[in-house]
């Protein structure tokens, strides 16, 4: 017979451990970021173990508990490196830009709406494609809209990266300049 642990009373154990760090939430955010980061985990397969475990080993390397959603970003960050998979990968970043969204982190959306970009780039110029054009959302702000159908060679848009756009002034969530641009590859 073989026994098998049950994740209830791990759960417990890290609970008790849970009780000396203080909880010091440094900003206000006004959505329940433990449900968040829970909802974008779990597009993964991730759950609240891997973010209680997360948490830990964050709180034991710096001293102070992490708020959740930045251990979510971790996890993310970790998986992202590891996943083989381009349309995961990509998922993956999108979960990150969604999270970051929530949140109101302007810089990081921004950086990693820049990899996705470029992650876009790169696979149209590895199966040949030359040329990308832009394509906008239907309710892009007016700066977005000035960029719709405008056409770039891949290896100058990997250089100038005019998307995302960076005076963007789309709101969603908590954030102002969540650009919404897109390329696709022009036959
Ligand atoms: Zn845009
Ligand atoms: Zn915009």
């Amino acid at each position: 017979m073989v026994k098998v642990l049950k994740p209830k009373g791990q759960i417990k154990r890290i609970d008790g451990f849970k009780a000396e760090p203080a909880k010091a939430p440094e900003k206000k955010v006004e959505f329940d970021q433990r449900e968040e980061s829970l909802r974008t985990l779990s597009q993964f397969f991730l759950g609240e173990m891997d973010l209680k475990m997360r948490m830990r080993q964050m709180s034991l390397a710096t001293g102070k508990e992490p708020q959740e959603w930045v251990a979510t970003l971790e996890i993310l960050k970790d998986n992202v490196i590891k996943t083989e998979h381009p349309d995961l990968k990509l998922k993956m970043y999108q979960g990150m830009v969604d999270l970051l969204a929530k949140v109101g982190q302007k810089e990081d959306l921004f950086v990693i709406q820049q990899i996705i970009a470029r992650y876009n780039l790169k696979s149209f110029k590895d199966i040949g494609f030359e040329r990308v054009e832009v394509d906008v959302a239907k309710d892009a702000c007016p700066v977005c809209k000035k960029m719709a159908g405008k056409k770039f060679r891949i290896d100058e848009a990997m250089e100038t990266m005019p998307i995302p756009c960076h005076d963007c002034s789309t709101e969603v969530d908590a954030v102002k300049g969540y650009c919404r641009c897109r390329y696709y590859a022009v036959f």
